[in-house]
């Protein structure tokens, strides 16, 4: 199972991070072994002193796929979720003004959280979905999928032009504005609308 993950995906977050506004989505890949695992609590890598959160809308892939044409995508998924893209920022700034890949950042062991799933069916509309990020209590993200610059069926095509999707492929589809870092004892409680997705501490 890959993870493939879309970047600059929302506006108000490409101001946020100063990034230019891309011509084509930002795709990269963490491998399975980032997954943080059920109940487990994310640990801060001693790597980093800026780990930042970043929820996001997940589609798990139902079938397998090559050159999916956006028209038929949604046959490729019904399951949406809600996870954590966690970043190590300070090491993600150093790897991009080298021009290096981010991996090291985004893709070490437990910077993957997977909410539960909940069947697409209970979505009037996929490219309306309200989803939000409490941390101790206090909303600190808050997204709607109506403001991707790429919405879900145009994220598969894309990548799907480059990556052959398999069946448990998760594709992350990228986070709004109000990324922001994490330290020992805070506790990350996702939503979409009011239903709880996931509840991570951190250590
Ligand atoms: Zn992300």
């Amino acid at each position: 199972m890959k993870i493939v993950c879309i970047g600059r995906n929302y506006t108000a977050h490409i101001e946020e991070l100063e990034n230019e506004k891309p011509e084509d989505p930002v795709v990269f890949i963490k491998p399975d072994t980032s997954v943080l695992l059920k109940k487990q609590p994310f640990f801060i890598p001693d790597f980093s002193e800026d780990v930042h959160h970043e929820v996001e809308i997940l589609i798990k892939i139902n079938r397998v796929g090559k050159h999916i044409d956006r028209k038929f995508a949604h046959k490729y998924y019904d399951q949406i979720g809600l996870g954590i893209d966690f970043t190590a920022r300070d090491l993600q700034h150093k790897l991009k003004e080298k021009g290096l890949p981010w991996e090291k950042a985004k893709s070490f062991d437990g910077a993957t959280v997977i909410g539960d799933w909940v069947d697409k069916k209970q979505f009037l509309d996929v490219n309306d979905i309200n989803f939000t990020l409490e941390k101790n209590g206090e909303i600190v993200q808050k997204g709607n999928t109506k403001f991707m610059l790429w919405k879900i069926d145009e994220l598969i095509e894309y990548v799907s032009k480059y990556f052959t999707l398999k069946i448990g492929d998760v594709i992350f589809t990228g986070t709004p504005a109000g990324v922001g870092a994490v330290k020992a004892e805070d506790v990350l409680i996702g939503f979409i609308d009011k239903k709880q997705l996931f509840s991570i501490r951190i250590k």
